[in-house]
C-alpha cells in the first residue's frame, strides 16, 4: 500500500519577511521605488488632502502611485483587483508597507489625477532626459485602438437613442400586459406559482424602466455629435467621451490611444486618448503637447524645428501635415498608395496592380522626344494641348486611344470599369506643389524612404510592449480626461521601464 507523508493545517509558521528585500534591485519595482522615493515630487497631490487639522491621516500618495504603476506594468487594471493583489501579492505588500487601500480609495485617486499627471509625467521625461536617453531629433506617432468602460450597444444617433428607447417602452407595456393576464390566469387556477411570476416580471420591467431612465437622463439636452463629413455620430449613452471604432479585429467602444516616441531609447514624449477612431486629425491635437513637455524639460524651440516627424498612412491628411508644416518639421507621413510606386516593390505580389484602373504612373514610360507616354501595353498616349485644372493644379492630359484602349487585353488592370480610354494627368512643371503632392514626392525620394523606414523599429515596439508584454488591452476609466490619465500612466510605466534598464 503507498504511503504519503501527513499534513495538518492547524500549525503556525513563523516566516520573517523584510519589506525591503522583496524589492529586489533590477526589477522594475524597484526603479519605480527608486523613482518615487527619491527623485519625483508628489507635493501637488498634497493639496487634495484636507486633514491637516481634522480626520484620520490618510495613505501617503507615493505609496497609492507606487502600487498603481506596479499593477499596470503587470496588467492589473481594475482597483478591486489592485486591493486585492495588495493582500495576497507580497511585493505588493512590501510596496504598500503593509497598509491595504481598499479599490474606492485606489480609483479615487486614479480618477482624481487629472492636474496633476501631466506634471508627472514631465517629470519622468526629465530623468530621461538626464539620463541621455532621448536623441530629440526623430519622433514617431502611432496609435493603438483600446476598448473602454462602455458597450457598444449603448451607441447610436439621437434618433436611434430615441428609437431604443421607445422599443424599450413597448416591451415594458406588452411584459405588464403578459403579466396582468397570466395574473388573471393564476387567480383564476388558484397556482402557488403567483409569487414566482410576479417576481420574475416585476425585475424584468425594473431593469427595462432602469435602462429607459437611462436614456431618457442622456437624451435630456444631449446635442448631436457632428463629425468632419457634417454627418452625426454616434454618441454613447454610457460613456459619451467615447466612440466606435473599426478594428482589425472588428467594431469597439472606445478611445484612440496616441504616442508620440523618440527613436533614440524609445521613450513616449507625449501621449493622448482620443474620443475619435481616424489617425488624420490627431497631429494638430497632440503636437503641442509634445511641444510643451520638450520645452519643460530644457528643450528649445529651435532644436523642435529641426526634428524629423514620422506618422504611418493612416496620419496623411491635409489637416495633419498642415499642423506639422506649421511647426516647420520635417514631416514624413506617406500616402496609402506610396508602396505601389515603389520600384522596390515591383516585384512583389501584394503591391502589383490589381483589379480595375491600378496602374500607376510608374508603369507608364515618358518619351521626350515625341511628348508622349508609352503604356505596359507599348501603345502610346499623346497630350492635349490644353491645360486642366485637376485638384487645384494646371495638369496636362495624356490620353490613349479609344479603339486600342476598348480592345486592349490589359484594360482590366490598366483603367476604371466605365473609362473608354486611359488618361494620365501630369502635373505642369514649375508649379507649387499643393502639401500633399509634395509629400508624395518626398516619401518617393531616396531619402524619405531611408527615414521612413525607421518609423517602424521606434514606434511599434512600444506598443508591442505595453498591449502584449504589460497586458493593458482596455481602459476601466470612463470619460476622456479619465482614459486619459490611464494612458499617460501606462506611458510613464514604459519609460520607468527604460529608466530602469538603462540605471
Ligand atoms: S488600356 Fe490603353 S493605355 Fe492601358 S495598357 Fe491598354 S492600350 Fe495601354
Amino acid at each position: 500500500m503507498a504511503r504519503f507523508k501527513s499534513y495538518d493545517y492547524r500549525q503556525r509558521l513563523m516566516i520573517p519577511v523584510s519589506l525591503e528585500d522583496q524589492i529586489m534591485y533590477g526589477t522594475l519595482e524597484f526603479a519605480i521605488q527608486e523613482l518615487i522615493e527619491n527623485r519625483l515630487d508628489l507635493s501637488p497631490f498634497h493639496e487634495k488632502y484636507c486633514n491637516d487639522k481634522t480626520g484620520r491621516p490618510a495613505i501617503n500618495p507615493k505609496i497609492l502611485l507606487k502600487i498603481v504603476l506596479l499593477s499596470y506594468s503587470r496588467g492589473i487594471v481594475g482597483s478591486r483587483r489592485i486591493e486585492q493583489a495588495c493582500k495576497e501579492n507580497i511585493v505588493f505588500m512590501a510596496m504598500t508597507c503593509g497598509y491595504c487601500p481598499d479599490h474606492a480609495t485606489i480609483a479615487e485617486f486614479v480618477s482624481g489625477m487629472s492636474n496633476q499627471i501631466s506634471p508627472l509625467f514631465t517629470q519622468v521625461l526629465l530623468i530621461c532626459q538626464e539620463m541621455g536617453l532621448l536623441g530629440g531629433t526623430y519622433f514617431a506617432i502611432d496609435g493603438c485602438k483600446l476598448p473602454g468602460n462602455a458597450s457598444k450597444k449603448w451607441s447610436g444617433t439621437l434618433k436611434e437613442l430615441k428609437e431604443k428607447k421607445e422599443s424599450l417602452e413597448k416591451k415594458v407595456d406588452r411584459l405588464i400586459q403578459e403579466h396582468q393576464e397570466l395574473d388573471k390566469d393564476l387567480r383564476s387556477k388558484n397556482s402557488d406559482d403567483e409569487d414566482s411570476l410576479d417576481n420574475f416580471r416585476k425585475h424584468k420591467i425594473e431593469a427595462l424602466n432602469r435602462q429607459i431612465k437611462r436614456i431618457n437622463k442622456f437624451l435630456d439636452g444631449a446635442k448631436p455629435r457632428i463629425g468632419k463629413q457634417k454627418v452625426e455620430l454616434k454618441s454613447n449613452v454610457i460613456d459619451p467621451d467615447s466612440a466606435k471604432m473599426a478594428t482589425s479585429h472588428g467594431v469597439i467602444q472606445g478611445y484612440n490611444a496616441q504616442a508620440i516616441v523618440d527613436d533614440k531609447h524609445q521613450i513616449i514624449l507625449a501621449g493622448l486618448a482620443s474620443g475619435e477612431g481616424n489617425d488624420n486629425s490627431q497631429i494638430p491635437v497632440i503636437l503641442p503637447i509634445l511641444k510643451q513637455n520638450l520645452k519643460t524639460i530644457g528643450y528649445k524651440e529651435s532644436d523642435f524645428k529641426k526634428a524629423t516627424f514620422v506618422g504611418d498612412s493612416g496620419y496623411f491628411s491635409v489637416e495633419n501635415l498642415k499642423a506639422c508644416a506649421n511647426e516647420q518639421l520635417n514631416t514624413i507621413i506617406p500616402d496609402c498608395n506610396f508602396r505601389k510606386r515603389d520600384p522596390r516593390l515591383v516585384e512583389q505580389k501584394k503591391y502589383q496592380p490589381k483589379g480595375h484602373g491600378r496602374y500607376t504612373l510608374t508603369q507608364f514610360k515618358y518619351e521626350e522626344m515625341n511628348d508622349q507616354y508609352r503604356c505596359p501595353a507599348g501603345k502610346s498616349l499623346t497630350s492635349y494641348a490644353k491645360q486642366t485644372m485637376i485638384h487645384g493644379r494646371k495638369c496636362r492630359l495624356y490620353v490613349g486611344k479609344r479603339e486600342t484602349c476598348g480592345t486592349c487585353a490589359l484594360r482590366f488592370q490598366c483603367m476604371m470599369k466605365t473609362a473608354k480610354r486611359r488618361t494620365l494627368a501630369i502635373p505642369v512643371q514649375g508649379q507649387k506643389l499643393s502639401i500633399t503632392d509634395a509629400m508624395k514626392q518626398k516619401i518617393d525620394s531616396e531619402e524619405g524612404r531611408k527615414e521612413y523606414a525607421k518609423r517602424m523599429g521606434t514606434v511599434e515596439p512600444v506598443f508591442a510592449n505595453i498591449r502584449e508584454t504589460k497586458g493593458l488591452k482596455r481602459f476601466t476609466l470612463r470619460g476622456k480626461i479619465k482614459a486619459g490619465i490611464q494612458w499617460l500612466l501606462w506611458c510613464m510605466v514604459h519609460n520607468i521601464e527604460k529608466i530602469g534598464y538603462s540605471s
